[in-house]
């Protein structure tokens, strides 16, 4: 590779929005095979918002309101923004917490009012040994629809269900059919629900799935796929991406996303649009087809 031709691709590609952090990466980027996109953030705008409330027999919806608000105020995850959102917007107040702490992947806890309150995952409320079981029909019906349910409870008792909805980026479900038309294999990662996961893939024709995933884990699923033979592009925007962005052959940062994905990637995406990706490998193809 002439040092001409990296530095007129790279130049191409920055006109474009497409920030190589070297010339090696632009060389790299033509062997990508599979594609791995992270949802929230990614294919999403990012920005949540509550769209449903439900509580269960005998507790106040205003009251539960206050228990969540209270609670969620305390995280930083934008599901937890969206819902102290919704919950200002009905003009509720919020109380002190006490002992909050995140449980990564799963939700949030804490003590208010004297009674402990756990927001989060059905897997978080069955370790608590919650019994879910009568919401189960209404989550699904929820996620079925893309939105991500989240269960609570308060003083060791189920007593409600809050669902947030995202919604997707105009342009990514072109973008996506350009990376399929170029023969490369798409799979969505993400650690929200299978179901709300797989509506949303069906929005943008992904077909692959990888739900469920804990933060941690992201890495240890693009090193599977690599071991099977794969150049994995993984794409995101977030803190949990970081780790799967600097394993991958090819981190791709959404520029709309965390410093910290930024930093552990290859590429920045400054538009924050998916159409970049197809962009960006397309200028390496010819890059390098101007050096041979
Ligand atoms: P993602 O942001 O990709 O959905 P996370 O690993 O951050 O992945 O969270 C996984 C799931 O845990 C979320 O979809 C949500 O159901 C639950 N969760 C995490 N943090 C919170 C929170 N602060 N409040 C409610 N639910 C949460
Ligand atoms: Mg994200």
């Amino acid at each position: 590779a002439t040092p001409t031709s990296i530095m007129a691709g790279s130049g191409r590609a920055a006109e474009l929005g497409i920030l190589f952090k070297g010339g090696e990466h632009l060389e790299q980027t033509r062997y990508i095979n599979t594609v791995v996109i992270d949802k929230t953030g990614t294919i999403t705008n990012g920005n949540p918002e509550l769209t449903d409330v439900y509580v269960t027999e005998g507790m106040s919806e205003r009251l539960f309101l206050s228990f969540l608000g209270s609670i969620e105020r305390k995280s930083e995850h934008p599901i937890a923004q969206a819902i102290v959102q919704g919950i200002r917007k009905r003009g509720i107040e919020l109380r002190d917490v006490r002992q909050f702490e995140t449980i990564p992947g799963y939700g949030v806890k804490g003590i208010v009012n004297q009674k402990e309150v756990i927001v989060g995952t059905r897997q978080l409320m069955e370790q608590y040994k919650m019994n879910i079981s009568t919401v189960v029909p209404l989550m699904e019906q929820l996620e079925s629809k893309g939105k991500t349910a989240i269960l609570a409870s308060v003083g060791g008792q189920l007593a409600g269900v809050v669902a947030v909805a995202d919604t997707v980026k105009e342009s990514s479900k072109k973008a996506i059919e350009r990376l399929q038309k170029m023969k490369l294999e798409v799979i969505m990662i993400t650690g929200d629900n299978t179901r709300a996961a797989q509506a949303i893939a069906k929005q943008v024709g992904i077909s692959q799935i990888i739900a469920e995933v804990l933060p941690e884990e992201k890495a240890a699923e693009v090193k599977k796929l690599q071991k099977m033979g794969k150049k994995v592009a993984m794409v995101g925007d977030g803190i949990n991406d970081a780790p799967a962005l600097a394993v991958a052959d090819i981190g791709i940062a959404m520029g709309t996303g965390t410093d910290i994905a930024m930093e552990a990637a290859d590429i920045t995406l400054i538009r924050g649009d998916l159409n970049s990706i197809a962009d960006a490998i397309s200028i390496s193809y010819k890059t390098m087809r101007n050096i041979k």
